[in-house]
């Protein structure tokens, strides 16, 4: 596993645009079927727009119909940390990016049951797609 990526708040603030640190600093939602990357059905690895870590494959993102990219598991099991989250008077589980600490979106026992029922719901400001390079 890379290292941890630990930044200053004005660290962050540079390295972010204000929607990317509302969102991965500051744990905000961004407003649904709004996201670069909804509808996006490309190949590659979506990694993270904080510090650049593998944190979901093409391959488990599907159609949620929630507005959000949603995704049935992370990349691996090391990717991300999960976390109980009681804001806004919700019990739900906060996904956010093991590398660098950065809030990515929330976890839902609400996915394809064929794929193990897991729907991880990422805001696209968190994510950055590298898509997979084409055959020559
Ligand atoms: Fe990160």
């Amino acid at each position: 596993m890379d290292e941890k990526v630990t930044l200053t708040d004005d660290e962050w603030r540079q390295r972010l645009t204000p929607e990317q640190y509302s969102v991965l600093r500051k744990s905000s939602t961004e407003r649904p079927f709004t996201g670069q990357y909804v509808h996006v059905n490309d190949k590659g690895v979506y990694t993270c727009a904080g510090c650049g870590a593998e944190l979901f494959t093409s391959d488990t993102k599907f159609d949620s119909g929630t507005g959000w990219p949603s995704f049935t598991e992370p990349a691996t099991a090391a990717s991300v940390d999960l976390r109980e989250d009681r804001a806004h008077g919700m019990l739900r589980t906060e996904v956010t990016c093991k590398r660098c600490g950065s809030h990515l979106g929330h976890l839902f026992p609400d996915g394809p049951k064929d794929a193990g029922g897991m729907r991880y719901c990422i805001n696209s400001l968190s994510l950055q797609l590298e898509p997979d390079e084409k055959p020559a």
